[in-house]
């Protein structure tokens, strides 16, 4: 199973008893997030998404300050100062701004919120698959509409669908691939549903701006917008993500949230990495720069790669066995992400490192094209 170390064996749960498990649970497969291998030095971890560059000193800062006497207190439970600062930085009123530990947090309340037992939801595939998983938990039923041979939505086979919510990753995950807003427009029209349109990847496209469904949120009741700290602002370790949607549905997951389910130092350290725009753009910025030039190379080796408007690329090749390059990069300290799933068996999924970490790894990739042929 993916995400275990090669050779590690599976996922322990197999072995329980389950005797007084939920029949969600126990009928489930578990979520299997990206192997997080020891950090060495001559590590090149690329599997997860993370962002190679540090966040913004600012935050260690605020967090610093954060630290001490100030522990004693309970935090803020409507995260009122981040709050603030989202809604003057993304330019919305505060009350269309929720928090939560991590993106995943708050989609699992959206879960809570806004199904009920016997509802169906909509997602893509191939897409993030955390959706499946949270949908097995709450024993909501899932039916999922497959991309076009390109990997893009087929909006014409999902316009006008009748599901209580409908998941769209944009980009999309592993691909990389955007909806252009248009189509994310006509379809949130077409459906009497929730649309949840999560942007985790939104500032690594050419135009976050001109793609983002945020200023959709004033003129349809049914639109969700999620974001996260982890990616774009370098604080995958600290959980914090974001969502942007009307007052009604915010006051919903308000009400089902943790008491306080963003501690501290964590509203104190994402508060400070919103204010730092320069920062996080100047990094999304490198990261583009990276990824533009790693796609030329990767194709000019034979690979064929999604077209990608996020901190990753989706490649495959004709004559090579993507399993085995895998495990090859494996063995040279190189982690990439390899999924086991209809249609996308052959690819890999490569976050963008470092301009130094990237030449590392294409260095290896044309030894194993050299090497290896199916
Ligand atoms: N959405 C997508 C599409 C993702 O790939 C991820 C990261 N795995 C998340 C949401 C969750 O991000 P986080 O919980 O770190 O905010």
């Amino acid at each position: 199973m993916e995400g275990y170390p090669p050779g590690k064996g599976t996922c322990p749960i197999v072995e329980m008893s389950k005797k007084y498990w939920n029949n969600n649970i126990k009928n489930m497969m578990p979520y299997v997030p990206g192997f997080q291998p020891e950090l060495k030095d001559n590590l090149i971890k690329l599997n997860t998404n993370e962002n190679p560059y540090p966040p913004s000193p600012k935050v260690i800062e605020a967090i610093k300050v954060s630290t001490g006497d100030l522990l004693r207190f309970y935090p803020k439970s409507d995260w009122e100062d981040l709050r603030n600062a989202i809604s003057e930085v993304y330019s919305c009123n505060l009350k269309q701004v929720f928090c939560g530990n991590g993106s995943d947090e708050v989609l699992s309340l959206i879960f809570r919120c806004f199904t009920n037992f016997g509802d169906s939801v909509l997602f893509t595939y191939p897409t993030y698959s955390l959706y499946e998983t949270l949908a097995e938990i709450s024993g909501i039923d899932y039916s999922y509409v497959e991309t076009k041979d390109d990997f893009s939505i087929d909006f014409d086979v999902i316009k006008n669908t009748d599901y209580k919510l409908a998941f769209i990753a944009n980009p999309n995950a592993p691909t990389g691939r955007i909806e252009p807003l248009s189509f994310i427009k006509d379809f949130a029209a077409s459906f009497k549903g929730l649309v949840i349109i999560d942007e985790a990847y939104i500032d690594f496209s050419d135009s976050p701006d001109g793609f983002t469904s945020l200023n959709l949120i004033n003129d349809y009741s049914n639109i969700i917008v999620l974001r996260t700290f982890s990616k774009s602002y370098s604080l995958c370790g600290m959980r914090v993500g974001y969502a942007f949607a009307n007052e009604d549905l915010i006051s919903a997951m308000m009400i089902a949230k943790d008491s306080y389910n963003l501690d501290l130092l964590a509203q104190a350290g994402a508060k400070a990495a919103v204010l730092d725009q320069d920062w996080m753009k100047n990094n999304a910025q490198k990261i583009i720069n990276t990824r533009k030039e790693t796609q030329q190379k990767l194709i000019s080796m034979g690979f064929e790669v999604i077209p990608s408007q996020a901190n990753f690329l989706f490649a495959t090749h004709p004559d090579l066995n993507i399993k085995t390059v895998y495990n090859e990069l494996i063995k040279n300290n190189i982690y990439v992400r390899y999924f086991n799933k209809p249609r996308i068996a052959n690819y890999l999924r490569i976050s963008i490192g470092t301009d130094n970490q990237m030449g590392i790894l294409l260095g290896k990739l044309k030894y194993i094209c050299d090497s290896i042929v199916r």
